[in-house]
């Protein structure tokens, strides 16, 4: 079962993917977490990535490509994997096609988790995250017990540096010009499945797995 998430940054793609890689023992693939791996680990790929990624915009799709070529090809996305975060742009969109056509696969279902902007700038304003574990709360729908520190390792959480505001402005509209168009992309291939994003994470879950629910 091949899956990729699509909507815009904030939507829930991350939260959802994560139910449905452990539900159908897939592996989330997550090209931002990649991303901000290597950053952490200050490899070459996250240093020339960095300056991108904190200032909103894409990076380069022949990288982006390649990286995904080489995960994809791993042996533990035989059973199927779902994609979050890619891809972003159409050139993106056809090379996975074309990767996937290549390999005997295909894209089963292109998940739209659809948020307005509105909710979107709002949500991504108050994303606080743990340094140290990587959980994520939201000052609004999901507080920590205590004030600023993570319920689970008791450290101050932090704002991603691509979360504060002008930046969240930034990483809509490239959303909006750039992948936006990608979900009319699997539309017309039919795949296209769109869930109302603004609904209670549990909600969101609950029709997402009656969507995929026919595969097992
Ligand atoms: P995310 O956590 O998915 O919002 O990704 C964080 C950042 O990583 C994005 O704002 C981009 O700068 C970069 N990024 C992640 N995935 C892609 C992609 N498929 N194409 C280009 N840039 C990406």
């Amino acid at each position: 079962m091949n899956i990729v998430m699509m909507g815009p940054p904030g939507a829930g793609k991350g939260t959802q993917a994560k139910y449905i890689s452990e539900r159908f023992v897939i592996p989330h693939i997550s090209t931002g977490d990649m991303l901000r791996e290597e950053m952490s680990a200050q490899s070459d790929l996250g240093k020339k990535v960095e300056e991108v990624i904190k200032s909103g915009k894409l990076v380069d799709d022949s990288l982006m490509i390649e990286i995904v070529k080489v995960r994809l090809s791993r042996p533990d996305v035989e059973k199927g994997f779902v994609l979050d975060g890619y891809p972003r742009t159409l050139s993106q969109a056809e090379s996975l096609n074309e990767l996937l056509r290549f390999l005997g696969k295909d894209v089963k279902y292109a998940v739209y988790v659809e948020v307005p902007k509105d909710v979107i700038i709002e949500r991504l304003s108050s994303r606080r995250v743990c340094p140290k574990c990587g959980h994520i709360y939201n000052l609004i729908s999901n507080p920590p017990k205590a004030d600023g520190l993570c319920d689970v390792c008791h450290v101050p959480l932090v704002t991603r540096e691509d979360d504060k505001p002008d930046v969240v402005k930034r990483r809509y509209d490239v959303y909006y010009e750039m992948t936006f168009p990608v979900i009319e992309y699997y539309r017309k291939r039919n795949v296209l499945f769109t869930i109302d994003g603004t609904l209670a994470v549990e909600k969101v879950k609950d029709m997402l797995l009656n969507i995929l629910g026919d595969d097992n």
